[in-house]
């Protein structure tokens, strides 16, 4: 018998068992992929990256540049992965899904001490155990997993971008570029899609809210009035492009589909609204429409999608969709070493704990693997310090929370001020990151041995 159980191979749990396992410990690690689908995942890869392939902006003074930066000096694995199979976009880590996939996959086969059973698990087994079943959990297991707070399941709306094929984006109408020039390839890391004319992007906006929608079904009915009304209870980060668009007619043109700095290189003027489509495989043969979630119907997606300049001939190789998120009231059941409260030999990890973000997830799947080992080996577990925003994150979903609790990414937000206040946010931000490195190396250096 294996010394942990790890269920989910996604990005937590294939984090959370390679930390385990290079501590000593041997791994069974369960993923029900191929066998048993999940409505979001394609394919049955460990690590599938479900939707946007963008890790975020590694710039040091964004909280995902400095979570990278943790993440790095605790040796992740998935990072590591995801900086080897990156794709050009900007200041982006985007990675190409299907090498990350690979990547992840080999390390684990080749370390020798995980077992990957393909095998769905309905309960939450007995022995020393890291749940990291994520927010597409399975209903038998969700029904097991309700039972542990005594508190109902909570749940989200989140929404999946469509992409398509490069060849049948029209470059005589899109360009390439980066916003203010800041891209690693010459001649710009997205491609662009001009609105040139104010008349045009209205068009396209109506179209947008009144295209038919794909009717919520079941345990979703009783928020349909919600979101007819464009009230539904979305993540907000991760909102359908057609809910935004029914906010108000400017709400794409100052938010996703900003022109700021994506001037049109061959006559050098500033479209009125930009849809910028971004690489999502190595070869970049298929480009990702950023910002796109949406939940409209596949005919209605290829029929307004094609509105868009350059898109007009688009090739739809994966169609937007919407799900269903599932996640417990950590704050109720989770210590900030990611330690169930109630089941010491319980461990929980990604976006079933309520972190958010590919980042968030796979930091959450190194604690809770480097803690689940410790707990193995009768030592003490570890919390980070707060200033770090992995330790701040843990900190944050299981403190109680009087306000209504969604899941949480890490963010510069979560972490104690200075006290004497810095004005200015680039360089507040450069503070914080400065101060989580050297807190970071002051916490690991403390222990007398390897962390
Ligand atoms: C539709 C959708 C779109 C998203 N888009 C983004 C995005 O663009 N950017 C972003 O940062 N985040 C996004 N997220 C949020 C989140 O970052 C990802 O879902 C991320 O993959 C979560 O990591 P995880 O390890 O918690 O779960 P997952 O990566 O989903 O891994 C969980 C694994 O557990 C398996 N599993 C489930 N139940 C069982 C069971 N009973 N037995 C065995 N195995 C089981 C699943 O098959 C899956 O492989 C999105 C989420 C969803 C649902």
């Amino acid at each position: 018998m294996e010394d942990l159980f790890v269920i989910g191979g996604g990005l937590a749990g294939c984090e959370a068992a390679w930390q385990a396992a290079k501590r000593g410990l041997t791994v069974r690690l369960y993923e029900m992929r191929p066998i048993r689908p999940t409505p979001a995942h394609k394919t049955g890869n460990l690590a599938e990256i479900v939707c946007s392939n963008s890790l975020g902006s590694t710039l040091p003074n964004r909280s995902t540049g400095t979570l990278m930066h943790e993440l790095q000096r605790l040796d992740s694995l998935l990072l590591k992965c995801a900086q080897e199979s990156r794709v050009p976009a900007g200041h982006a880590l985007a990675v190409d899904r299907e090498k990350f996939s690979q990547k992840v996959q080999a390390a684990l086969t080749a370390c020798g001490r995980i077992q990957i059973v393909r095998e769905e698990i309905t309960a939450i087994p007995e022995n020393l155990s890291i749940l990291a079943s994520g927010p597409l959990t399975s209903p038998a297991l969700a029904q097991s997993i309700s039972q542990l707070s005594g508190s109902e399941n909570l749940y989200f709306y989140d929404a999946v971008a469509p992409i398509v094929t490069a060849e049948s984006i029209d470059m005589t109408v899109a360009y390439w570029g980066s916003r203010f020039g800041r891209g690693e390839k010459e001649e710009g890391d997205y491609i662009n899609c001009p609105f040139n004319s104010r008349h045009e992007y209205e068009h396209f906006v109506q179209e947008l809210i009144a295209a038919e929608r794909i009717p919520l079904r079941g345990f979703e009915a009783e928020i349909t009035s919600g979101v007819q009304a464009g009230k539904g209870k979305y993540f907000e980060a991760c909102l359908p492009i057609e809910i935004m668009a029914a906010r108000g007619k400017d709400t794409l043109s100052y938010g996703p589909l900003r022109p700021l700095g994506l001037r049109d290189p061959r006559n050098g003027g500033r479209p009125y609204a930009v849809v910028q489509l971004r690489q999502d495989d190595l070869a970049g043969t298929y480009f990702n429409l950023v910002g796109f979630q949406t939940n409209l119907t596949h005919s209605e997606q290829a029929r307004v999608f094609r509105l868009i300049p350059g898109l007009q001939h688009a090739v739809f190789v994966r169609y937007g969709q919407m799900h269903r998120n599932t996640y417990i009231y950590a704050p109720d059941v989770l210590k900030p070493t990611l330690q169930c409260r109630q089941i010491p030999q319980l461990f929980i990890a990604g976006q079933i704990s309520g972190v958010e973000g590919y980042l968030s997830n796979i930091a959450s799947g190194l604690l809770a693997g480097i803690n689940a080992a410790r707990y193995f080996q009768a030592k003490d577990l570890i919390q980070l310090p707060n200033t770090t925003l992995l330790g701040a994150l843990c900190e944050y979903i299981s403190t109680p929370n009087p306000h209504h609790f969604q899941p949480m990414s890490a963010s510069f937000r979560l972490i104690p001020p200075f006290e004497n206040k810095i004005r200015n946010k680039t360089d507040r931000y450069k503070a914080y990151a400065r101060r989580s490195s050297s807190d970071l190396n002051h916490y690991l250096n403390g222990f007398n041995e390897a962390i």
